[in-house]
């Protein structure tokens, strides 16, 4: 298996929006803002390889969205998807599967492409699209506070396709690749969880977006059950700081990867690490 990490752009949203009710005096210590109060986050996916698989695990904002769409992102940097995939040698009919953390145009809108005609089309159209069952339901009926995070565009072209795989629970997809589904950032969020030389290399997603959200009360203004958020990452916390688990981060600007420690406040970060540092000396890696 080799694993890659693949920043398809970085963006800048307002830090307020990111910490919920943390206060900015605290916040912008670890995380700093612009004068606009904007802070800079990252927008990864990973790209697991394997015999006879390539696996991607979210996919960015795609490029089918206008500008004015766009201007709320202050887009900069980054590969993009569709290059980033070539620079490690993979072309888009090459991704078997397209494994959806959940349905928020970050993290699902580079799975659909328009065509100059103006009609949809799988960007991997050899790819089946894994998303889990209860996500679905609550994207294609959205509640009032989320609607405007669930683009038609991004859902139809995907349940037309015929290529869809609604995940009914959690356990393997694949040898190696786990699922877990949480429900405090939105109904039925996947957190897909690798099992790399003996590792467990876990795709944060919108659970942990950063280092700076793994405090129990450093949650996302965003999340609709914020209490369950809060149960949610105690719980996966502990597991994965009693079992030397490795948090991969899709939206931390200033960090890729982390390993935990307990504190006497809490289990807090280790190390920082990049993607490529913790495979370049995996043999000296603690547990396994
Ligand atoms: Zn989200």
């Amino acid at each position: 298996m080799e694993l890659y990490s693949l920043n398809v752009t970085n963006f800048r949203i307002d830090g307020g929006a990111m910490f919920g009710v943390v206060p900015k005096a605290l916040w912008q210590r670890v995380y700093p803002a612009n004068d606009e109060n904007l802070c800079p986050w990252a927008l990864r996916s990973l790209v697991i390889k394997s015999e006879n698989r390539v696996v991607l695990i979210d996919n960015g904002f795609g490029n089918k969205q206008d500008e004015k769409f766009l201007s709320h992102f202050y887009l900069f940097g980054g590969d993009g998807l569709i290059e980033g995939l070539a620079k490690i040698g993979i072309k888009p009919e090459e991704v078997t599967d397209m494994v959806l953390t959940h349905l928020h145009y970050d993290h699902c809108g580079g799975g659909v492409v328009q065509k100059s005609d103006g009609t949809y089309a799988l960007t991997f159209p050899n790819a089946t699209y894994h998303i889990s069952r209860s996500h679905w339901e609550w994207a294609i009926h959205p509640n009032v506070r989320e609607a405007d995070s669930f683009l038609p565009e991004n859902l139809h072209p995907m349940m037309e396709s015929g290529k869809l795989h609604l995940v009914e629970s959690e356990g393997e997809l694949f040898p190696g690749l786990e699922l877990r589904i949480v429900n405090g950032h939105t109904r039925g969020q996947m957190i897909p969880i690798i099992t790399f030389q003996g590792t467990k290399v876990v795709f944060a997603a919108d659970l942990f977006p950063s280092t700076a959200h793994i405090p129990l009360a450093w949650n996302m203004s965003y999340d609709v059950e914020p209490m369950k958020t809060l149960k949610e990452k105690e719980a996966f916390l502990k597991e994965a700081y009693e079992n030397g688990y490795m948090l991969f981060f899709q939206h931390d600007y200033h960090n890729e990867c982390c390993s935990l420690k307990q504190t006497q406040k809490g289990i807090r970060v280790d190390r920082t690490f990049t993607l490529n540092e913790f495979l370049g000396e995996k043999s000296a890696w603690g547990k396994s």
